[in-house]
């Protein structure tokens, strides 16, 4: 039989300890209880990411591993089996669960150190260590994995953690010096391959009412080799899961309330957004907006599968769903969200001709596609220019292949810049917002370096070092006006709860 199924996926910060970890297992069983109790809610597959920080970790093992620095090397290795060790201690209360749980946990930790050992020796033959990077990358996901599976049963709930890869890729490009260390680069999901592996894994358990905990972020190739889907890729994952199993909802579990207006860790009175469109949503994340991977709605939109955001710590509050535009829900709005971008170059091409640059295009943006950075946007062309924005630590590589293969041509570059982006799938249909935007920052004496402006809003380019108050400016006048707190000396009890009350909205 076929089982009708959602994904929930648990963050690195969800799990980032024990005592979380059992609020997660919580959250699994309330879920497993609601599928069958036949209120038609579906059987939960979980995802989860490693715990906060220990990619990182494993990040700096590996590199410790490739320069032969071995006292940090086994220093770190030291850490990162006391943190799992740690939460293992809080998350499971019975004595053979926690037998249970330290055995995987050192049969894991024991694969780690095979996998550091062989990746020292691919180093120092002086091949490539992409591969062996992303395998020693993979072990934060195939730790958690036993941590939320042990403390999901530990409540009563059958479940079974799946250390084996679900997502089949195509093999990653290797590494070259332009790529961050331990960055995996062009991996992608095989969607059919990816489709048939999850199905063998998952629906047997799915049949035994046993709650299925995988592992997010990895993946590998059809030959076998462990691949990654980049840093912070587990919303992805999820995503790339859920769409394989036909699933009718991916719930991403995080740290705050869904999707807000702007970075709660930026500005203090951001709003939770109940609804977004599939574009706002992709735009709000490819502009900075760290709650969603930039690539987490390829694979749903298409299939119309809803996302929804919401807060592991605050599990009664019902959070973003992320989905088709429904009228009237998700309607034409002006401004809904503000993001920012930050790391940013501009890069200028000019012809010495003052023609060619429309004819050209396709040729800059190929040059740039073969270093490794997509343009993050395209800004203006004219017919004797072009300028588009990357991230900074592109530039180089991105302008000597320019400089290399169009020599005819001028190149500029500004660096430290950043993307302000106002997003609303009606932003542009108001012909006061993108005025409100413009003169919020000329207000505040911010210079607009460049800007370009689609369907769902309009990016702002400015100085990095000016972003932030330019994100809070932006934020104040389309979306949250913060509205001053007055004091009247002499206020009856009513005046001064209101004004309060005012000065919190
Ligand atoms: P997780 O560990 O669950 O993957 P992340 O740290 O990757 O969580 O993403 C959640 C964080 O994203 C939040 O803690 C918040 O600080 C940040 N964030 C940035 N922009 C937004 C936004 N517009 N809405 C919600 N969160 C945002
Ligand atoms: N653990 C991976 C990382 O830190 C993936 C994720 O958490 O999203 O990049
Ligand atoms: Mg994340």
């Amino acid at each position: 039989m076929q089982h009708a199924v959602c994904v929930l996926k648990f963050g690195g910060t969800s799990v980032g300890n024990g005592e979380r970890i059992r609020q997660v297992a919580k959250i699994v069983a309330d879920h497993v209880v609601e599928a069958r109790s036949g209120k038609d809610s579906p059987t939960p597959v979980v995802v989860v990411s490693a715990m906060s920080g220990v990619t990182d970790q494993l990040l700096r093992l590996a590199r410790y591993a490739c320069t032969g620095t071995n006292e940090e090397c086994a220093r770190e290795l030291k850490q990162l089996k006391q943190k799992h060790f740690d939460a293992a201690a809080e998350v499971v209360e019975q004595r053979e669960h926690q037998a249970q749980l330290l055995g995987n946990l050192l049969s894991t930790l024991e694969a780690l150190e095979r996998d550091v050992k062989a990746l020292q020796l691919v180093a120092q033959q002086g091949q490539n260590v992409t591969l062996r990077t992303a395998a020693v990358a993979s072990y934060g996901e195939r730790l958690s994995v036993l941590l939320v599976a042990a403390a999901v049963r530990d409540l009563g709930t059958a479940a079974q953690a799946i250390q084996k890869e679900i997502i089949i890729t195509t093999p990653p490009q290797l590494n070259d010096d332009t790529q961050p260390f331990g960055v995996v680069v062009g991996a992608e999901p095989l969607p059919r391959e990816t489709a048939e592996n999850a199905h063998g894994l998952i629906d047997p358990l799915l049949a035994e009412g046993v709650t299925p905990i995988a592992c997010g972020f990895l993946g590998r190739t059809l030959t076998g080799y462990v691949t990654t889907l980049g840093r912070n890729g587990s919303d992805y994952s999820a995503t790339v899961i859920g769409a394989a199993l036909d699933c009718q909802e991916v719930t991403i579990y995080t740290d705050v309330d869904g999707v807000l207006t702007t970075d709660p860790r930026l500005i203090a009175n951001a709003r939770l957004l109940p609804h977004l469109s599939y574009a706002e949503a992709a735009r709000l994340s490819w502009f900075g907006a760290k709650v969603l991977h930039p690539r987490t709605l390829i694979p749903v939109a298409p299939r119309n599968i809803p996302v929804r955001v919401r807060n592991t710590f605050r599990p009664h509050l019902r959070g973003t769903v992320v989905g088709p535009v429904v009228n009237g829900v998700n309607g034409l709005s002006g401004a809904r969200a503000i993001t920012v971008r930050r790391n940013l170059a501009l890069i200028t091409m000019e012809s010495t001709n003052l023609f060619g640059a429309p004819e050209n295009a396709g040729q800059v943006f190929e040059l740039a596609a073969r270093v490794g950075a997509a343009p993050i946007a395209i800004c203006s062309s004219s017919g004797h220019h072009l300028s588009f924005v990357v991230e900074e630590q592109a530039a180089d590589s991105i302008i000597a292949a320019l400089q290399h293969d169009m020599g005819d041509w001028l190149v500029r570059c500004r660096r430290a810049l950043a993307a302000c982006a106002c997003i609303g799938s009606g932003f542009v249909s108001d012909p006061m917002s993108p005025a409100h935007a413009v003169a919020a920052l000329a207000h505040e004496r911010i210079l607009v370096i460049a800007q370009g402006s689609s369907e769902q809003g309009i990016t702002l380019i400015v100085e990095d070092r000016a972003s932030v108050r330019a994100l809070r400016s932006l934020h104040r006048e389309l979306i949250a006006p913060a509205i001053p707190l007055v004091r009247h000396a002499q206020a009856t009890t009513k005046e001064s709860s209101l004004a309060t009350s005012a000065s919190r909205a």
